[in-house]
């Protein structure tokens, strides 16, 4: 597909971003693209759109970028899977381990049904264990994860294979 091509390029890789030593994977220069942005969006609304998927769950902050418009082009909801204390109401909460210590994901109660079909969706995989967290916060609630979807993959970080048996799609793998 000559689209993933030119969303490659249309990603900027910071060096020593947020630390030396770290290539950081830069979106934003995706975004000044209308054409690679929208091309992104269109390549997971094509794999998504008639797979009876109700849920796009976003991560903050990326995942909030990206999530919407798929949600809306396949007529499903979009809940967005935030860091703690940012959700108002009621919240299912999850932990997780980072390099260094460890992070809490929030959703909502109520935003989801047992038995609804999700799609997790955020720009990048490293470790995976971001994905692994989703995951355990919607599969808690009964939600069937269909599939984890991300622009941007780090193979070696081998964050697929923490995964497990949960399916994993990425537009462009960084090597
Ligand atoms: P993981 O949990 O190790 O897979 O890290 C993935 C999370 O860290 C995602 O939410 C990403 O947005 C963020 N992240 C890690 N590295 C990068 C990067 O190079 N660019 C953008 N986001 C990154």
């Amino acid at each position: 597909d000559d689209r993933i091509a030119k969303i490659s390029s249309a990603i900027r890789v910071i060096p020593d971003f947020p630390k030396p030593g770290i290539m950081f994977q830069d979106i934003t220069t995706l975004l000044l693209d209308p054409k690679a942005f929208k091309d992104s969006i269109d390549l997971f609304v094509e794999r998504y759109k008639d797979q009876q998927i109700s849920v796009v769950a976003g991560i903050e902050a990326r995942g909030f970028i990206f999530g919407p418009p798929i949600a809306l082009a396949i007529g499903a909801k979009f809940v967005p899977m935030r860091k703690p204390k940012k959700l108002p109401g009621e919240v299912i909460s999850e932990e997780y381990s980072l390099e260094y210590g460890t992070d809490i994901m929030e959703m909502h109660v109520g935003a989801v049904e047992p038995g609804e079909r999700a799609l997790i969706i955020d720009d990048l995989i490293a470790t995976g264990g971001t994905l692994c967290a989703a995951i355990r916060l919607l599969e808690r609630v009964g939600v069937v994860v269909v599939e984890c979807a991300c622009l941007i993959e780090l193979p070696e970080l081998k964050g697929r294979d923490r995964l497990g048996d949960k399916p994993l799609f990425v537009l462009v793998s960084a090597d």
